[in-house]
């Protein structure tokens, strides 16, 4: 690609606060220059501002797009001799869904090249739950991420620092400038990573609710629409659906303890709303690898649980050890007696930040151990006095400020109460 023409950043902060739509060659210089430390931090932040408000148009956002990715390498998989799927959640509380779908996508006979992030703040993240494992290694060159995969069907790994270089700088710069929650910025940004990333299809888990990015349906919905239209244009096979996530997903919500629900759910032995979105992106996935393959089949014999094990053993994991123990375990109890009417996903995913599972900081630790454990979940009958969480730590101090997260959060009413279903919709191009 030539070089993009030298422009002015400020010529250009003025042209999107003022409405006009920046041009492809203005947006690639802009990015490359950005990346490059020749735009200043204190520009690019008034710019994202403008962008906040102003939007982009499709044809700024693919640009845009196309700029993030072309900030770093592209990996290419054609080496690993199978189709290449991936899948993406805007993330939510107790979503331990990659560590079941990868292995179980790859068991039916597609490649899945899962690039995952780190949790912050109430969500978690899926390097950090793998990462309560003993031995298992996130960080792999991209040489050994293409070998783990041809090898195993599946990867789950970070993300290389040379993938979108320009995505960890702005992401960066978003979030301290209240830009996050923009649609066209949050776009770009998770399909940047995803295109370069070198996956020919990609399912988008969209999630939607208060345990959510989005917490309104018509916001996700055009947050999933963007997304697709990007894959689209970028040349992958990409189709989105969107999910409830007011209630944590499965019964556990921490590290250690999701790993151990995602394996029993490997088991055969999960909860029936992991299984159930597990297996609705699993056929999303399959169909847009072009593969015929009963997933249902694949939980249920075993097949996934083998893929899972080679894949953790591959990545120095020991699928056998012991996962960490928290020291600490204290109940949150029914208030009275009557049916469980509402558990609130966003309660419960600071709760188990505040015990220790989640980070504030991107360079804090996070503990292995810390977690809530749901023993109740909306639709169930409780009874006065029974407990209806676990909150599970090391460090005693942390259980009250984790105690006053969930003020409000459990509603218990008369009569019976069916959730609603988890997968509202499907977008597709
Ligand atoms: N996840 C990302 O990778 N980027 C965003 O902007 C938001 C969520």
């Amino acid at each position: 690609m030539a070089e993009p023409a030298r422009h002015d950043a400020v010529e250009l902060i003025r042209a999107k606060r003022d409405g006009r739509a920046l041009t492809d060659d203005e947006i690639r210089w802009l990015i490359a220059a950005y990346t490059a430390g020749e735009v200043a931090d204190e520009q690019m932040s008034a710019l994202l501002m403008a962008v906040y408000f102003r939007g982009l148009a499709p044809a700024e956002l693919r640009a845009w797009t196309a700029a993030m990715v072309g900030s770093g390498e592209r990996l290419d998989l054609a080496a690993v001799g199978a189709p290449t799927v991936d899948k993406h959640s805007t993330g939510g509380v107790g979503d331990k869904v990659s560590l079941v779908l990868a292995p179980l996508v790859a068991s039916c006979g597609a490649a899945v090249p899962q690039l995952s992030g780190r949790g912050l703040g109430h969500t978690g993240g899926t390097l950090d739950k793998l990462e309560a494992i003993p031995g298992w290694r996130a960080g792999l060159p991209a040489a050994e991420m293409i070998a783990v995969l041809r090898a195993t069907g599946c990867v789950i790994c970070a993300a290389g620092a040379g993938l979108a270089p320009a995505d960890r700088k702005l992401y960066a710069l978003r979030d301290v400038t209240g830009t996050v929650e923009s649609i066209p910025l949050i776009a770009s940004s998770i399909m940047s990573k995803k295109i370069a990333e070198g996956t020919a299809a990609l399912v988008l888990d969209v999630k939607v609710g208060t345990g959510a990015f989005m917490t309104e349906l018509p916001a996700a919905r055009e947050l999933a629409a963007t997304m697709v239209s990007l894959g689209a244009d970028a040349g992958v096979r990409t189709a989105a659906l969107l999910t409830r996530m007011d209630v944590p997903l499965g019964r556990a919500v921490g590290n250690a303890v999701e790993v151990e629900e995602a394996v029993a759910t490997l088991r055969g032995q999960g909860p029936p709303d992991l299984a159930e979105v597990t297996l609705a992106l699993a056929a999303e996935m399959l169909a847009l690898a072009g593969i015929e393959a009963d997933p249902a089949a694949a939980l249920a014999d075993g097949r996934a649980l083998d893929r899972y094990r080679s894949m953790i053993k591959a990545q120095g994991g020991d699928p056998d050890a012991p996962l960490p123990q928290a020291r600490r375990a204290e109940p949150v109890t029914a208030g009275r007696a009557g049916w469980l009417w509402r558990l609130d996903a966003r309660a419960v995913g600071v709760a188990a930040w505040r015990l220790g599972a989640g980070r504030a900081r991107k360079e804090d630790p996070v503990s292995a151990s810390a977690g809530v454990l749901c023993l109740a979940k909306p639709g169930e009958r409780v009874e006065a006095g029974q407990p209806l969480l676990e909150l599970r730590a090391d460090d005693p101090s942390r259980f009250a400020r984790a105690r006053a997260a969930l003020a409000g959060a459990i509603e218990i009413g008369p009569e019976p109460f069916a959730a609603a279903p988890l997968v509202i919709e499907r977008v597709t191009a």
